[in-house]
């Protein structure tokens, strides 16, 4: 059996590096509850993503859940897409909102702004879009409208980790941009979160809802959860921290091979650059057109399965389309969404990826 190449491994840092973070919580016994680690690792990001204020989290889906809390919406409509992760919809539901799905561009993937507006009522209460595969949304647009309808704007951002728009970094826009830093992100804590934010309340409200609800050792004032970063995935952030430039650079040159040989493939569509965004390579989605190339998605990943290579449809299903949601919504409203869904395919990507297994990959697909 040849040897197997999955979609995505997860960056980690030499392990001697690691055991030498962590010997500190050996002496301090401190290993969870805003500790030493996290509050480095809150101040070393803040200033790694160029934000003004930020908090650290469990994971990316309770920066999304608890920070539709934190603005207090907890009735009405939020304006999102179904081209993401179940995640961003099921914040959404979970906190008693309905989604209304808009449709998507054909070529960031990102939510269409054109066809926003026209989906607002008396009931909308915030805008929700996602920065896809790190490609960035049409943030002024976006804050145009949602200041002309008094509109809230949480981005999820967990695609674009490190991201700068015109150099300004991308947790700014919105009133909150959510992280994460799962496993299998361009920069990990092994499971972990955050979320950017611009109002110094917001930070209080969320801090309080990541540890019960707690405002000091007699008062307990909100119906909180438990969200916290606990000491070992701050540990383990501040060790790949000190490399995600450097893996930054290793996935650039892997996706360079990528486009060496699927550039200008006619029925191939590659992820596109935006011209003032610094980007973070974090996956490389390609869009086939059996039309034009012959194959569809679906042979194309049967074949690289075949061949131990674990390309994966993502985002597919859209989340509209979830059997737990089956029923509510109609999915001809967001067609792009769909077709993108249907035909599109994420290939292997990370840093460590070999350029052989790159050549390799691209041959199946060719072949
Ligand atoms: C990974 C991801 C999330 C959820 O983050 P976790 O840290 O895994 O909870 C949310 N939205 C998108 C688009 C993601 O890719």
């Amino acid at each position: 059996m040849e040897k197997k190449i999955l979609v995505t491994k997860s960056s980690m840092p030499p392990f001697e590096e690691y055991m030498d973070e962590i010997k500190d919580i050996w002496v301090s016994h401190w290993m969870t509850n805003m500790g030493a680690k996290h509050r480095e690792l809150q101040k070393q990001l803040k200033e790694y993503l160029k934000v003004e204020n930020m908090d650290l989290l469990v994971n990316g889906h309770m920066a999304l859940e608890l920070s539709l809390q934190a603005l207090g919406l907890s009735e009405g409509e939020v304006i999102t897409t179904p081209f993401t992760f179940a995640s961003t919809t099921h914040a959404i539901v979970r906190n008693g909102l309905t989604p209304v799905f808009c449709d998507i561009e054909p070529v960031t993937y990102t939510i269409d702004v054109t066809k926003m507006e026209e989906l607002i009522t008396e009931r909308t209460v915030a805008i929700l879009p996602v920065h896809v595969y790190g490609h960035i949304c049409n943030v002024d647009e976006i804050e145009r409208i949602a200041k002309k309808h008094n509109l809230k704007v949480v981005y999820d951002a967990a695609h674009a980790f490190g991201e700068t728009v015109d150099g300004k970094g991308v947790g700014s826009f919105g009133d909150v941009s959510c992280f994460s830093f799962h496993a299998t992100k361009v920069f990990n804590t092994i499971e972990g979160g955050a979320v950017c934010f611009k109002d110094e309340q917001f930070g209080k409200d969320i801090y309080r809802l990541k540890n019960f609800g707690i405002k000091n050792e007699e008062v307990v004032d909100g119906v909180g959860a438990n969200a916290k970063m606990n000491e070992f995935c701050a540990a383990m952030g501040l060790c790949n921290l000190k490399h995600v430039d450097s893996e930054i650079q290793k996935r650039k040159k892997v996706v360079e091979r990528y486009r060496e040989h699927l550039e200008g493939v006619k029925g191939i569509q590659l992820a596109t650059f935006q011209e003032n965004v610094q980007t973070n390579y974090a996956y490389f989605p390609v869009v086939f057109d059996k039309d034009l190339f012959g194959k569809n998605r679906d042979e194309i990943s049967d074949r690289l399965s075949d061949d131990g290579i674990g390309a994966r449809k993502y985002f597919y299903p859209l989340t509209n389309e979830f059997d737990c949601y089956k029923g509510q919504f109609d999915v001809s409203c967001t067609p792009i969404a769909l077709k993108v869904s249907k035909n599109i395919l994420t290939l292997p990507l990370y840093a460590d990826l070999d350029i052989e297994d790159v050549d390799k990959i691209c041959n199946v697909i060719l072949g």
